[in-house]
C-alpha cells in the first residue's frame, strides 16, 4: 500500500502549496522522500538563486522485490510518477500567475 506525499506545507507566499520552507526565505523548496511514499524514489523542487524551480527525482535507493511484489511496487511507481506530474504542473501554474 503507498502512503502518498506526507511533507507539510507550509504558508509560502510564492509556491502556496508547494513549497515546504518555514519562516523567511528566498530559495523555496518541497523534498519528498522514498521512505514516505513507500517508493523507492525520492522526488521533489528546489528553487536555486531565484531561478526557475527545478524538480528531480532520487533513485538511489535499493529496492529489490520478488515477483509476486511487483504490482505493488510498480503501482507505487506510477504514483509517485503522477505526484511529479501535478507537482510540475502546479509550479507552471504559478510560475505563470
Ligand atoms: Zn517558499
Amino acid at each position: 500500500m503507498s502512503t502518498r506525499t506526507v511533507a507539510r506545507v507550509a504558508d509560502c507566499t510564492v509556491f502556496p502549496g508547494l513549497c515546504t520552507q518555514t519562516g523567511p526565505h528566498t530559495a523555496h523548496s518541497q523534498h519528498v522522500t522514498a521512505s514516505a511514499t513507500g517508493a523507492p524514489t525520492s522526488y521533489g523542487f528546489e528553487t536555486v538563486c531565484g531561478g526557475s524551480p527545478l524538480l528531480y527525482i532520487d533513485n538511489g535507493h535499493s529496492a529489490d522485490f520478488s515477483a509476486d511484489e511487483a504490482a505493488t511496487v510498480v503501482a507505487q511507481l506510477r504514483a509517485t510518477a503522477d505526484a511529479i506530474e501535478a507537482m510540475a504542473a502546479k509550479l507552471t501554474a504559478v510560475e505563470q500567475a
